[in-house]
């Protein structure tokens, strides 16, 4: 979706991945098949590009430190180290006086146990590297036994963390322009099946008080990162006597799937927004064209697709992935209602 983003505005894409069957590879000339540690091959794909992007944030910190020797890679390196990790991630958000759920560093059962009485039950613990989607990630109740969790979590480092009371999930999908310049989307509410994305709306219910406050949050996080792309922060509505609270739950250093309704439903979408700002172009001022709604084909729900391709109103995007598996998002497809008439 960048590579096509980029050609729109008549620029090329050079792709490389590791999986042959990467679904990017069908749709630019230029592409490199190779593993992460091919130094060769990731001097070779430097030289052939002006500006180098990823949509995967854990990108081994080696991979990005060859490319980087040799052109800019935006968003740079240090972010990647901040959010490939969720403990420096929330240590960093904090440090920026940004609300998160409580948590603790959690490296053994005999620390987990500790930080279970610290943190309170239940709770969520995660690993600190590679959760996405719900991977990587259980609720601890009360009668858990330390040691039975930190042995099916298989991890040397985790974080635990506050069950949160949340009355919706939102996010905030921000462009950040090399000027530093941040132009934000509507803010979207999300739901959640089985821990993965099912649905997106735009906008989220929440007033323009949170929704300011929300957008805040990420050109907050954005600007002290001295990031420049799309960069996206997951967050959650807390209900309290004096009305809402925000608590950040995820920052992703890239576009992402919350994100994947302004394709058909803005003026300037998440993919084109991220290409003007790595190109060193100025950021489009992106429109809603009506209520939104994006929905993900996980799985088997992709075999539904010529259902949805004669729904009026409705633009399907297939991701040409090959075979559905349970929990694999295959496409989406996306509503959009157009305010009535004048
Ligand atoms: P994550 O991988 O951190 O984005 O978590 C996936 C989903 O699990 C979130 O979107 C929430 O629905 C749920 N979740 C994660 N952390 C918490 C938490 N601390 N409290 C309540 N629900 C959570």
């Amino acid at each position: 979706m960048l590579a096509m983003a980029a050609a729109r505005l008549g620029l090329r894409c050079q792709v490389f991945s590791s999986d042959p069957d990467s679904p990017a590879f069908d749709v630019v000339q230029n592409a490199t098949c190779a593993e992460y540690a091919d130094v060769e091959a990731l001097e070779l794909f430097a030289n052939d590009c002006d500006v180098i992007t990823y949509e995967f944030e854990n990108i081994p910190a080696g991979t990005a430190m060859v490319l980087a020797a040799r052109k800019p890679v935006l968003p740079n390196l240090s972010i990647l180290q901040t959010t490939q990790d969720r403990l420096a991630e929330k240590d960093f958000v904090t440090k920026l006086g940004i609300g998160t759920a409580a948590y603790a560093d959690v490296g053994s059962a005999a620390e987990l146990r500790t930080a279970m009485t610290k943190i309170g039950l239940p709770a969520v613990i995660k690993t600190r590297r590679f959760g996405y989607d719900g991977k990587g990630q259980a609720i601890v109740r009360e009668g858990d036994d330390p040691q039975q969790v930190w042995d099916d979590l298989s991890t040397r480092s985790a974080i635990l963390e506050a069950f949160v009371p949340f009355e919706r999930e939102i996010s905030v999908i921000a462009a950040r322009g090399a000027d530093g310049h941040v132009e934000c989307f509507d803010v979207t509410e999300n739901q959640h099946r089985d821990h993965i994305l099912k649905f997106s709306t735009a906008p989220a219910d929440v007033s323009e008080a949170v929704a300011a406050q929300a957008r805040a949050i990420a050109e907050k996080i954005a600007s002290a990162l001295d990031y420049v792309g799309v960069f996206a922060v997951e967050l959650f509505v807390v209900p309290g006597e004096n009305g809402p609270t925000l608590l950040v739950n995820e920052t992703a250093p890239r576009v992402h799937n919350s994100g994947h309704w302004t394709l058909d439903g803005a003026s300037v979408s998440q993919f084109e927004q991220h290409i003007r700002a790595i190109a060193g172009w100025p950021l489009g001022k992106p429109l809603r064209h009506g209520q939104v709604t994006m929905t993900n084909l996980i799985g088997d729900d992709v075999l539904d697709y010529a259902k949805w391709l004669t729904v009026p109103g409705t633009t399907v995007h297939l991701y040409g992935k090959g075979a559905p598996r349970p929990g694999r998002k295959m496409g989406h497809v996306t509503e959009v209602t157009p305010p009535a008439a004048k």
